[in-house]
């Protein structure tokens, strides 16, 4: 199996270990697999007796051909080991009627990139070898809060890899800063600088961008890598559990072989949805997919109009993992429907006008299989109460946006269809428990401060505190330093001294 750019007519190929260790293609596009394997009846019926390791090594076996199946297995093994959960690693719940929640958050940040986050690092320092790069890896991340924990907890301790964070010193929450801070680790670092969070991402690109930095770095050893969302390596290991969805849900008898589901994702960058999106194209029984997003709408818009315009206002939601103008993922998916030289014009246009608008063949065959919906905030507050009020459903404030789309969705649909409908549910409600909180008491009352707020929430809903947000009062702090943007260089490089 190779790869190629989005935007490259010629079809320049690349192995797996390459694409993840180069993260983006030369020419600014992203990389897809050249062809897409396919899943047969009989692979999904047998995966439903398998753990979710074996699951997941088999189905990444399909794209990293590079790896064999014992390094997959091996490495999936360790990646999702916290799965002592009933359900494994991407537990199905089922909510009412034909509705599920499938939580991705079971993992050590309470997040749902754990799930590509704790596997992608181990695939990387695989690829060093298999590229014959002698040096070590350097990771560099800009984060608003929940990637940057993520990515530490993945890649702590990890072989030929260090890792290093930035983060707005007054621009996470109290919760998310504490995480960062207190990460354990011999190959990490974290550090607040003073700014906002586009001072921390412009600081980073600058440092990937100057060949002086690279060539410092390469002197001591290290070579630039990246843990963004849109390398191919944090994208493969989420087709995973849409799979291993069905699988559940056939295990369950709540389908039987060759029937459909729908899929809705609460969608930010468009990874997420895009992974699903490549289960169906596998074969995955998926009928329709739903796009949910917050009151940044960008995507629904698109959905609508086939014009993606990112000249708007930007709003500051409770769902803060989806507020983001620019969708990089759905790039892949024009390219799949429009061509690479098409999808090259778009995002040219994307670049200079802040806008496109795909030709009327590729926004007709987006829709037959995608549609979007949005939820602003006083829906998703509703929701979120709604949900434990009826159902006894604790859902987080991203995951209650996928649930109001979800039922704007199923009233679109003719009366009696009970096609399952799985929501991905992307958090922990603790990870915004102020916000949670306060939803349930319909804003009468409000959390003392944001970490008692996870003790208020577990004491009214009677509901437990996850084992990555207990006792984090309690940890040891060891990342206090705050530095001015034009000093990260220098961080950088005291940070890869020889040990
Ligand atoms: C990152 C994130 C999302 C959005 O996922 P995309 O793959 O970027 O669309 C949704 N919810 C939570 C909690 C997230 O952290």
């Amino acid at each position: 199996m190779l790869y190629q750019s989005t935007r490259d007519p010629s079809h320049k190929k690349y192995t797996s270990a390459q694409v993840i260790k180069m993260g983006l293609a030369p020419d600014g596009g992203l990389f897809l697999p050249e062809t897409i394997p396919t899943l047969t009846a009989e692979e999904i019926r047998t995966l439903c007796g398998d753990s979710y390791p074996v699951r997941a090594a088999k189905v990444l076996g399909k794209f990293l051909t590079d790896y064999t199946y014992e390094e997959l297995l091996s490495d999936c093994r360790e990646a999702y080991k916290e799965a002592s959960f009933p359900g494994g690693a991407a537990p199905l719940v089922h909510v009412h009627d034909a509705l599920y929640t499938l939580e991705l958050w079971h993992g050590p940040t309470a997040a749902f990139k754990d799930m590509a986050l704790q596997i992608m690092p181990r695939l990387l320092s695989r690829a060093l070898v298999k590229t014959g790069e002698t040096r070590e890896a350097l990771i560099l991340v800009a984060t608003s809060g929940d990637t940057g924990k993520a990515a530490l907890e993945g890649y702590r301790d990890v072989d030929r890899v260090r890792i290093m964070v930035f983060y707005p010193v007054d621009g996470v929450s109290r919760v998310q800063k504490l995480q960062m801070t207190t990460q354990t680790g011999s190959n990490v670092q974290v550090c607040a600088i003073h700014g906002n969070f586009d001072d921390a991402q412009t600081g980073v690109k600058k440092i990937f961008s100057d060949p002086e930095m690279a060539a410092k770095l390469d002197s001591r050893g290290f070579v630039l890598s990246s843990a963004n969302s849109i390398n191919w390596g944090r994208l493969a290991p989420q087709i995973v559990y849409y799979v291993s969805a069905y699988c559940d849900l056939l295990s369950t008898g709540a389908i039987r072989q060759g029937e459909a589901m729908d899929v809705c994702v609460p969608t930010g960058n468009f990874g997420n949805i895009f992974a699903a999106y490549i289960a169906r194209l596998m074969g995955l029984p998926i009928r329709h997919l739903v796009c949910a997003s917050n009151q940044n709408n960008v995507l629904t818009d698109f959905l609508a109009t086939g014009t993606y315009n990112r000249n708007r206002a930007f709003h500051l939601t409770m769902s803060p993992s989806m507020d983001i103008l620019i969708s990089s993922n759905l790039e892949r998916l024009l390219c799949l429907a429009a061509g690479e030289e098409r999808t090259a014009g778009y995002m040219e246009s994307l670049k200079n006008t802040g806008a496109y608008t795909v030709d009327d063949d590729v926004l007709r065959d987006i829709r037959r299989i995608f549609s979007g919906y949005f939820a602003g905030e006083n829906l998703t507050a509703a929701t979120i109460n709604e949900y434990f009020e009826s159902y006894g459903y604790l859902a987080d404030t991203h995951t209650a946006v996928g649930l109001a789309c979800a039922g704007q969705y199923r009233e679109s649909l003719p009366a009696g269809d009970n096609t399952p409908l799985v929501v991905a549910s992307t958090a922990s409600p603790y990870k915004f428990a102020a916000d949670v909180f306060t939803a349930l008491t319909d804003g009468t009352e409000l959390p003392h401060d944001p970490l008692s707020a996870l003790d208020q929430l577990a004491e009214r809903t009677g509901t437990e505190i996850p084992y990555p947000l207990r006792d984090l009062r309690g940890r040891q702090v060891r990342f206090t330093e705050v530095i001015s943007p034009k000093d990260m260089p220098e961080k950088v490089l005291s940070f890869c001294e020889k040990a």
